[in-house]
């Protein structure tokens, strides 16, 4: 539908189609039906399927709104349940790795705290959704915005978009969060995370492991069949070398720090180095603009939260929206905005020091720094109240929980 001089139409207009911009397409559409009319515009929706070589880690909250919103079954068969999780903390030469944490993994009766599913999967099938629910996709870019009555977004293909809400899910470099004027705060951690798959001889069991190495931690996270996620973090420069080596010596360091209790590997992935920061946005909100995911927040991902707390994001957006929409209100009013801000700001607040603090206190060589640790890691092991807590804060079940993050409807 064309609106003044010509401009289209639309009460919501996402910036991103990765798992934050179509989640909330997909939770707005199925909340309030085909009248409430979104586009979706990212340069990536171009590509056939996705190309992300990393996996994530699934918590149990963030599961339950992939199932409210009809997506969990297109990639239950590929997602791998954490069963259980070690934590060690030694040197490279260590013979040995003594375990300091071990973690049960259910948050309910039969339902983990936690699955692994590969990026690429998830974000196929919310592609796959969205189109099935006919929302609108653009292969483009929002190239940038202005006010009229409502928000004006012209996109990178000429198009413009009248919206009641502008939504920046365009990730951790946004350039919607930057048009809007909103500075960050944080730092880069000078830290790299090398991510590819492995293939091992014998089965995982379900089991996740964490092993804090002095370069920062390496994790072994399950996939299905007999394989494995790797995220090896690495100073920048040095996880840049790595990610170059020749195959074979690639392989002899990933063996070093992988060691052989899963029987022989293979590299059956590609390998790619992230750079990893620590940012938030100044603010969530500006006039008729939200920002959601990495483009509100960008954290370690040591403790394998970023996307979960980006669907956090999802779920509060998407209630406050949704609620304003059913009592005729006008979605992109200032009220709706701040009681999304305030929904997450302070757990994202508390998230990102949270794993500053254990990036901080794991990625280094002093022999002070590791006794600490490793007594602060010996009284969680051996307090299983404690154990719980550490549980369902990583199944994202604290805090004032949005209704699509119980598996609730809207
Ligand atoms: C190594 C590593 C491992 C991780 N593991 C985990 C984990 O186990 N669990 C977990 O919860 N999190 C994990 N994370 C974090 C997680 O991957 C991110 O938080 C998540 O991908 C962010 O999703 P997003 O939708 O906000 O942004 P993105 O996935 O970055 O998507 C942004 C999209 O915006 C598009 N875009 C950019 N500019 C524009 C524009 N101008 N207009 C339109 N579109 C635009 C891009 O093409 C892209 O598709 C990990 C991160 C790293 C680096």
């Amino acid at each position: 539908m064309a609106g003044r001089h010509g401009h289209e139409r639309r009460d919501v207009a996402i910036g991103g189609a990765g798992f934050a911009g179509l989640a909330l397409a997909i939770a707005l559409r199925e909340a309030l039906g085909e009248s409430f009319r979104v586009t979706v515009a990212d340069p990536a929706l171009k590509n056939e399927k996705s190309r992300d070589p990393r996996a994530s880690a699934i918590a149990a909250a963030a599961r339950r709104l992939f199932e409210a919103i009809g997506v969990w079954d297109e990639v239950a068969s590929e997602a791998q349940p954490i069963l259980d999780m070690v934590v060690t903390d030694s040197k490279l030469d260590d013979a040995v790795r003594p375990t300091f944490l071990t973690f049960g993994g259910e948050v309910e009766p039969g339902e983990p705290f936690a699955h692994m599913v590969e990026n690429r999967h998830l974000v196929d099938a919310l592609v796959k959704k969205a189109k099935a629910l006919g929302i609108d996709l653009r292969a483009t870019a929002v190239e940038t915005f202005s006010y009229g009555r409502g928000i004006d977004v012209r996109l990178a293909d000429g198009a413009e978009i009248s919206a009641r809400l502008l939504v920046g899910a365009d990730g951790a470099r946004s350039a919607i969060r930057e048009t809007a004027g909103i500075a960050t705060h944080g730092w880069s951690y000078d830290q790299s995370a090398i991510v590819t798959t492995v293939a091992h001889e014998r089965d995982h069991e379900g089991r996740a492991e964490e092993h804090f190495l002095p370069a920062g931690p390496f994790a072994i996270l399950p996939l299905t069949g007999k394989r494995a996620s790797i995220v090896w973090t690495e100073n920048a420069k040095e996880a840049e070398r790595l990610v170059a080596l020749p195959d074979e010596e690639f392989h002899a360091e990933l063996e070093k720090r992988f060691g052989l209790h899963l029987g022989d590997i293979e590299v059956v992935g590609a390998r790619r180095a992230f750079p990893l920061g620590l940012y938030t946005a100044r603010s969530f909100i500006a006039e008729r603009l939200a920002l959601i995911g990495d483009a509100a927040h960008v954290i370690h991902p040591i403790a394998g939260q970023g996307l979960n707390m980006g669907l956090r994001d999802v779920a509060a957006l998407a209630e406050a929206v949704t609620d304003a929409a059913r009592l005729g209100l006008d979605i992109g009013a200032p009220d709706v905005l701040e009681r999304y801000q305030r929904w997450r700001r302070f757990d994202t607040m508390t998230m990102g020091v949270a794993t500053d603090v254990l990036n901080r206190l794991f990625s280094n060589k002093s022999d002070t720094l590791r006794l600490v640790r490793d007594l602060g890691l010996g009284v969680v092991e051996r307090v299983p109240a404690l154990k719980r807590v550490f549980i369902r804060e990583a199944a994202g079940f604290t805090g004032e929980v949005p209704k699509l993050l119980k598996g609730e409807a809207l």
